[in-house]
């Protein structure tokens, strides 16, 4: 039996479209992330980049994203492996280390669908940049399915948003 592409090639063996498909379209890479001063530990909020749709859980300007959003990261084979804030359940992040995809992945699945039913996106969920202060993005921080529990103090703004790169978020 033929195994699938993603088990097949590596990630820089991939074609443009195997890439983009890869993307699990979880949205988790469009967060705003806070970083704790004194251990360094990220955490994750329900605030999103602003050009992320909570309710069809992408970017709405995805070709774009870059010349809209200067610190939207672009995902690529080489530097996947050096972006360590990445979300664990990642599908790039996954293949990088060489893990398997979840059952509700996408293409696993074979639906669109079955990620969010998994809770695992963050579609419906999460708040945009425009319409929270940053004095309240503290109080915002979320501990996300399949994400660690990473808990501290004198919490710093690191990140916000990212990849999405062939292979949106
Ligand atoms: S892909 Fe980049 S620009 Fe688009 S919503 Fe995510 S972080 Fe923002
Ligand atoms: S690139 Fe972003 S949206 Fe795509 S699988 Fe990774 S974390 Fe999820």
């Amino acid at each position: 039996m033929t195994q699938p592409f993603w088990k097949m090639k590596s990630l820089q063996q991939m074609s443009k479209t195997e890439w983009e498909s890869l993307c699990d379209n979880c949205g988790k890479c469009c967060l705003i992330q806070l970083e704790d001063e004194d251990t360094g530990l990220r955490l994750h909020t329900d605030v999103t980049c602003k050009l992320f749709d909570s309710h069809q859980c992408n970017c709405t300007d995805y070709p774009n994203r870059k010349k809209r959003v200067p610190d939207c990261v672009i995902l690529n084979p080489k530097n996947v492996h050096e972006l360590d804030w990445m979300p664990q359940t990642c599908a790039y992040r996954l293949i990088a280390e060489g893990k398997e995809l979840y059952d509700w992945h996408p293409l696993v699945a074979g639906n669109s669908e079955a990620i969010h039913h998994a809770g695992m996106s963050l579609r419906g969920r999460v708040v945009s940049e425009e319409d929270v202060s940053p004095d309240e993005w503290e109080d915002r921080i979320t501990e996300w399915p399949g994400e660690g529990d990473e808990e501290g103090s004198g919490i710093v703004v690191v990140d916000e948003g990212e990849d999405e790169g062939e292979g949106e978020a």
